[in-house]
This record gives structure tokens, sequence and C-alpha cells, in this order.
């Protein structure tokens, strides 16, 4: 308009000469390319304006820029080549677009206690309504000091020493400090041992932070106990850290005393950090006691990792927090990096900072569920036996948490590709478990289960499990 020297009230008079009511309004929408004309109020204009019709609606324009410049489109960061997550990956994305088309599917894919039925202690509750007024600011980056001291307090019944209050972190769920961690510590190539299986996110988060995630194995043979010999062979100069996950996502294992003096002694012997990740800790079962790695290991560096999600069921929460201790004059710089960050993140959720002293003190509900007639105990002993009992598949007795690593004769069923069974699983019965690689586990031959949900359900969801198999075999 402006080149041709017409202005807008012109085009409305003309419009209304030709019989189109065309008012301001409209020409500054398609000015602005909020709306396009119709068809013929847009060729009216084009005539007026002696213009290409289709450069006016936008069309040959774009053409003509596709071909002047290739279009630029933007990819995720290559820090994320050697990331994994797929405890809700592809498997799980197929289970979100059968959801949508309007498929019930049974999810025993992710530790998430509240969907099935678990609620938060009430006093939990109550005391995080009650303080909610006072949580609207910014706390200490470390967290408040009432969540600290009780944190404190817990790390002193676990005989974790050489604790103090500024060697406390809390964090958006243990999740947020693991990578927190890493991020601190690690230089491009710097090695960290970490099980295979494992919770996933530790590997994720050694990868991002630059590092090389080197696996051991935890052996099925033995009760799922990492392999104290590999984990020696894979010790290079480059190593940094061991990672424990104890209590075990995914196998459930609780590591033995001995087993773990032998695990410190490694770490001793070639000077390493003792990153020990124990959010289950309070969900041990037939009557066996969790030892935390950091008391038996006071002349090293260590860094236990624990929270509300599981022992309180309160995962959406996202309360976790770790604790420095040990030997921490060797890690001063390192504790001045992590404080950085902590720094840079300003502080965990503060609401749920509010409750850690009220979960962590009094009576533990949790001790409910892991006893004979406690939910989690029974659904234990229903999912081993069950799963025992479908030819071709067997699993070890879970002694802690709530997840169950079945092992699947692969040449019975001629599996090549666990990703595959999952997905075969998931479309026939509408069953959604997670395959062993997505707990970095490098054979097709595992799968995790879930046994949050009631036994009805389990029977169920095992019923079906066992009738796939039955005819299964993959091509
Ligand atoms: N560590 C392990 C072994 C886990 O299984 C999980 C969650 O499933 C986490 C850490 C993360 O817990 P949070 O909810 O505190 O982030």
């Amino acid at each position: 308009m402006q080149k041709k020297g017409i202005k807008q009230i012109e085009l409305v008079r003309l419009a209304e000469e030709k019989g189109f009511k065309l008012g301001k309004s409209h020409i500054s929408q398609y000015v602005s390319g909020k709306t396009l004309p119709r068809k013929e109020v847009l060729q009216f204009l084009a005539d007026t304006l002696q213009v290409d019709g289709a450069w006016l609606a936008g069309e040959s324009e774009n053409k003509e820029k596709e071909v002047e410049n290739s279009v630029r489109t933007f990819k995720k960061s290559s820090k994320l080549d050697n990331v994994l997550y797929d405890v809700r990956g592809p498997v799980v994305d197929q289970a979100a677009k059968m959801e949508e088309a309007g498929m019930h599917v049974l999810k025993l894919n992710i530790g998430n206690p509240a969907p099935f039925g678990f609620r938060a202690p009430d006093e939990v509750i109550y005391d995080m309504r009650q303080q909610l007024t006072e949580c609207e600011g910014y706390s200490d980056s470390r967290g408040l000091f009432s969540a600290r001291k009780a944190i404190m307090q817990y790390a002193q019944l676990k005989h974790i020493p050489n604790v103090t209050m500024d060697g406390i972190y809390t964090g958006n769920g243990a999740s947020e400090l693991i990578q927190l961690s890493l991020h601190a510590l690690l230089n491009s190539g710097d090695e960290v041992l970490v099980p295979s299986p494992d919770y996933p996110l530790w590997t994720a988060c050694v990868n991002l932070a630059g590092g090389k995630a080197v696996h051991y194995i935890c052996d099925e043979s033995s009760d799922w106990c990492p392999d104290v010999e590999d984990i020696k062979k894979k010790i290079t100069p480059m190593t940094k850290a061991l990672v424990i996950i104890n209590p075990n996502n995914p196998t459930g294992a609780l590591y033995p005393k001995e087993l773990l003096e032998e695990l410190v002694q490694v770490a001793r012997e070639h000077q390493l950090i003792l990153f020990s990740d124990e959010i289950y800790d309070r969900l041990v079962m037939d009557g066996l006691e969790h030892i935390s790695t950091a008391s038996l290991a006071p002349d090293l560096f260590c860094v236990t990792f624990s929270g509300l999600s599981k022992s309180h069921m309160a995962c959406g929460f996202r309360v976790g927090w770790m604790i420095f201790s040990g030997n921490k004059s060797i890690a001063k710089d390192y504790m001045a990096g992590i404080n950085m960050l902590s720094n840079m993140r300003l502080c965990s959720n503060v609401p749920g900072q509010s409750i850690i002293q009220t979960a962590l003190g009094g009576y533990q509900s949790v001790n409910e569920y892991i006893v004979p007639g406690g939910r989690i105990y029974e659904q234990r002993e229903f999912i081993y036996k069950a799963l025992n009992d479908i030819p071709g598949i067997s699993a070890v007795k879970p002694k802690a948490a709530f997840y169950i690593f079945p092992k699947i004769d692969t040449k019975k069923f001629n599996i090549i590709n666990d990703e595959k069974f999952a997905l075969d699983l998931l479309r026939e019965k509408k069953i959604l478990l997670i395959p062993g690689k997505g707990f970095n586990w490098h054979q097709p031959d595992h799968f995790r289960v879930v046994y949050l949900p009631r036994i009805e359900v389990l029977e169920d969801a095992t019923e079906k499990l066992a009738d796939f198999l039955n005819t299964y075999r993959q091509e």
C-alpha cells in the first residue's frame, strides 16, 4: 500500500464502490497476518494494488524463501546422543498413543506409588497444608534449616560419619541432585562405574555431564549382587567414582554388609568417590537391615542420596537430598562446585522441604506395607511366584523396593530384541513393561515389572503374560 501510495481509507472506498464490505480493521488484520482475505476480496486487493494474488496471500513468498535459503530446523544437542531414559521411552510413547485412542493400558513401568492407591501419610499432608503460606519465598540454596537438621539426625541413625549441616542439600527429588553432583565432578572422558542393570538416570547423567558410564555387572546368580572382580577389571586411570544403588532398582536386591565392605575397599584402593543411591532404604523386607555404604567408609568421600518419593509414597512432591560424609577434606573444590550449581538453581521446592522433619520423625507408616499382610510384601510374594510359574520365565526374589527383574528364556521364544518383545506384549495384551535395555542391561533377556498394583491386577497381568508367551515367537 505504501509503495503504491494507497491509503487504507481509499481501499475501503474503492471496495465500497465495487460492492464489497471492507473495514479498516479488516485491512489491519490482513496486514498483520492475523487473517487472510476471502478469495474475491484478495483478488480485489491484488487488482487494486497491482500485485500477484499468490504473493499477496504469502504463498509465493514462502516458496521463494525456501528456494533461496534452505529452511533452518532445530535439532537436539549432540550432548544427548548417548543419553537414554527408556523408563519413559519408545514403549511408553506407544502406550500413550494407545491410551489416546481410548484403550486401557496396565502400566507396570514406573515406580510411582500414588496411582496404585498408595497415599502419603496424613500427617505429612496436614503439615504441608499448615506450612504452605510460609513457603512462598526461596530458602537457603541447600534447604531449610529444619529439613537439613532432620536429615542430619537421620544420617546419625544410619551411622554416617562426619556429616555437617553444610554438607546436606535438599533437591527436587534425588534426581536433581544426581544430575548436579555429576555435572560438578566430570570432565570430558572421566569414567564412572555404574551398575548394569542400573536405574538409567545414572548412566544418562554421567554421559550428559561429559563423562563415560562404564557398566559393571550385577550377577543374577548371586542375588543380583555387584560382581566385584568385574568392577576391578574396569577401573582405569580415568575412573573417578563408583555408583552403588542399594537397595536396587530394577532388581530389588539388598546388599549384605560384607559385599558393601568389599566395594568400599575397591573405592579405597583406587581412590574413588562413592555415590550411594539409597532411595529405597526404608522399603526393606524379610526383617533385613539396610546398611548405608557411607557408614563403612569414614576415610573416603561419600555422597549418599535419598528422599521421600518412595518411603513416603510422595513422588510428586519432589523431595530428595544428598549427604556428604567421610573424608571431606579431599573434596573441598568439588563441594565448592556443587555449591555453585546449587546456588544457580536457587533452592529446591520449599513446600516439599517443609515436610521432611515430620516425615522422618515419629511413626513410619511405610513399615506396615513391608511386613506379612502389608501390600508391598504380599504383592511381592504374589508376583515372585506367579512369574516363576510361567514356563520360560525365572526371577530372583526381590528383598527390597517394589521391582522385580525377571529373566526370559530367549531361546524358547526366539527373542533377539527385548524392546520388540515389550512392544508386542503392549499391542496384544495392553500391558506396559520396560525391557532390560532400558536399564542398560545389554542382553535381550530381561524386563522389569513394577509390582505396585494390587494382587488382583497383578494376577490379571501375569495371566495375560502367560497367555501371550504361549504362542509368542519372535521372527
Ligand atoms: N534413584 C533410584 C534408584 C530411583 O529408582 C529413583 C526413582 O525411581 C530415583 C533415584 C529418583 O527419585 P526422586 O523421585 O527422588 O527423584
